[in-house]
């Protein structure tokens, strides 16, 4: 049985799918306008091992994740360097999966993006305003009226009455209450927009998960997730829409789970405040498990506190689990019938018993990850005595030890990195240096080497490109 803790009603529920064997979750992806910093990582390193975790236990997983590709922080950026928006989108993109492969993040099932999702937006602004939960103003801004909806604030415990009390002076005088909130906002120019009922425009923040939860996962799926930073407006306004246009308040997510914040040294992370860490400049210095490990060891409702020191705690720490990894892959490939690892292996099946009540009781990492040390401890010990000790190898018992470390392992996430995607980046900075040495040829009208460098790279696999801005590599 596995307990979930709610937001909706703040406390641990037993998961109870709305299919029976399946799970489908929805969890708000990232506005693609710079390169992720460490908690934006947060969430989808959580989500990952949830749905690592549901595998292993039988179910089938079907997991959206967002692409707010059409956003004010996306038009600005694109305006300040002079090109289109699709252009910041797509790089952002490309360095949000960047980053995530290194943490070992498993790719979604579907990755909607609000430019793909245009005509299901519009047809859902249309049923609220036919029923009347919405409203068009004069320059083809439509909002939704929070008031038309009764169960608004459920989520986040707050009271319509409390929210309007403290609403800032400069209220919108075309909103009939001061929560209202666009569904969609009339073009300006320069910005991207499309064809509605309402004229020229693009949607607002909210309706894109509404719109695309629907399309993708249903009237009604299991659970939704986000950073706890989402619960006020984001998703509180999405439960008000998608209730609202499908005239049922029980439907929608059944789970609502939210991680907890990021501090840097117990700060607030914040541009102004100088501790602002992109994940690709974290994965500079460690190793994307290391990362994903140190992220997993504390609870995902806990806060967590991001340092160096921390960090590299982590490392040592996961190191151990690493070392212990490889002594059971050497033994495994022993052979052996002697009756010395009966002891170890019930200790091992306790230990994954524990690992599964953790993971069970709110996807506790952090407990479970515990677990994982006690049977590395018994694991090293046996190594010992078998390489150093005299003791004979039991090899059927003993794969049972093995299979039980390597399922705690496969859950976190944790050694499934080829070298190369592990060895600390080491790759790209060395490519870089070859690539700047090749350019210094170039400059210098060195072309024989320059050209060495380029056809030896080829015979390894590795392709030059030269592009205005600079030389570019990859795998052929
Ligand atoms: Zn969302």
């Amino acid at each position: 049985m596995i307990n979930v803790y709610n937001t909706m009603t703040n406390r641990k529920e037993e998961f109870k799918p709305v299919k029976p064997g399946e799970v489908s979750i929805y969890c708000c992806g990232v506005t693609p306008y710079n390169h992720p910093h460490i908690g934006n990582a947060r969430p989808f390193v959580t989500w990952d091992v949830i749905r690592r975790y549901f595998a292993k236990k039988g179910y089938k997983v079907h997991y959206v994740q967002n692409f707010t590709d059409v956003d004010d922080k996306i038009i600005r950026t694109a305006n300040e360097e002079g090109v289109t928006w699709k252009d910041i989108s797509d790089r952002y993109i490309k360095a949000y999966f960047e980053v995530m492969d290194k943490l070992n993040v498993r790719r979604a099932d579907v990755y909607p993006r609000v430019s793909e999702t245009i005509p299901e937006i519009i047809d859902m602004v249309k049923t609220l305003v036919d029923k009347g939960y919405a409203y068009p103003v004069e320059n083809g801004d439509v909002f939704y009226s929070v008031e038309k909806f009764t169960p608004y604030g459920r989520l986040s415990g707050r009271r319509l009455e409390d929210m309007q009390a403290g609403a800032r002076i400069d209220i919108d005088t075309r909103k009939h209450h001061p929560m209202d909130f666009a569904l969609w906002k009339s073009a300006k120019p320069g910005e991207p927009a499309w064809d509605s009922p309402w004229g020229k425009g693009r949607p607002g923040w909210h309706i894109e998960c509404s719109a695309m939860s629907l399309k993708y996962l249903g009237k009604t799926f299991d659970m939704h997730g986000g950073g706890s930073d989402l619960i006020f407006p984001h998703h509180e306004n999405e439960i008000a829409q998608s209730q609202a246009c499908l005239g049922d308040t029980h439907a929608f997510a059944h789970y609502w789970m939210h991680n907890g914040f990021i501090t840097i040294h117990n700060e607030k992370m914040s541009k102004s405040k100088n501790n602002f860490f992109t994940v690709k400049d974290i994965l500079q210095e460690y190793p994307g498990e290391v990362v994903r490990f140190f992220i997993l060891q504390t609870h995902y409702r806990s806060p967590l506190d991001f340092s160096d020191e921390r960090l590299k705690e982590a490392q040592t720490s996961l190191q151990r689990l690493a070392t212990t990894h490889t002594y059971a892959e050497e033994l495994a490939k022993k052979a052996g019938t002697a009756d010395t690892a009966k002891e170890i292996a019930v200790k091992a099946a306790e230990c994954r018993k524990k690992f599964d009540e953790a993971m069970d009781d709110d996807f506790n990492t952090a407990l479970a990850i515990s677990e994982m040390f006690s049977l590395s401890k018994e694991i090293n010990k046996y190594y010992a005595d078998v390489t150093t000790g005299g003791t004979a190898f039991d090899a059927a018992d003993f794969a049972d030890v093995k299979a039980a470390y390597d399922y705690m392992a496969s859950v976190i996430g944790i050694f499934e990195q080829s070298e190369s995607a592990a060895d600390d980046g080491l790759t790209d900075k060395l490519m870089e240096l070859i690539l700047s040495v090749r350019q210094d040829a170039r400059k210098s009208k060195n072309w024989a080497i320059a050209d060495k460098i380029r056809d030896d790279l080829k015979a390894l696999g590795i392709v030059i490109e030269d592009t205005p801005n600079g030389a570019r590599w990859k795998k052929a």
